[in-house]
């Protein structure tokens, strides 16, 4: 996207079309407004995870076209609920108050869809239905170091 973006802007620079700049600034816009909408959601889970004893630490994982954290350790059913809902909460937060600050820029569509990511089909929606189910009960925490991952296999 970036090297898109660099491209766009360089020939427009180059060939004297200034709507290629506006482009590549378009694109590195729109890029930001992703890529900070999955880094405000995963910090706010990891926010709300540091809050609560019983997390050992965080597993990341990535690819190509996501990245997520998981806690090691175990907590109540009531904050593994609390941690599902930070990070889309927060996002759309993010997403509110940028819509409030530039409604006319529309960026606000690259947060608000983080909500989906509560539905049961996601992580965030199983985490929350396991923490309302077991609201009072230590709940294991499934995600493993990947040393142990790896010791398992
Ligand atoms: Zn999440």
């Amino acid at each position: 996207m970036l090297a898109v973006a660099a491209a766009c802007s360089l020939t427009g620079l180059v060939l004297g079309y200034p709507y290629l700049a506006e482009l590549a600034l378009w694109l590195v816009i729109n890029f930001a407004c992703l890529l900070g909408g999955f880094l405000i959601h995963e910090g706010a889970h990891a926010l709300a995870g540091r809050r609560f004893r019983g997390i050992s630490s965080f597993v990341v994982s990535s690819s190509m076209f996501r990245f997520s954290i998981a806690p090691v350790g175990r907590l109540y059913g009531w904050q593994i609920a609390v941690m599902a809902l930070a990070g889309p909460v927060a996002a759309a937060a993010a997403g509110l108050v940028l819509w409030a600050a530039v409604p006319g820029l529309l960026l606000h569509w690259w947060f608000w869809p983080h909500l989906v990511f509560l539905a049961p089909l996601f992580g965030d929606g199983r985490s929350l239905v396991v923490g309302i189910r077991h609201w009072s009960a230590r709940v294991p925490l499934h995600a493993q170091p990947p040393e142990a991952a790896g010791e398992a296999q």
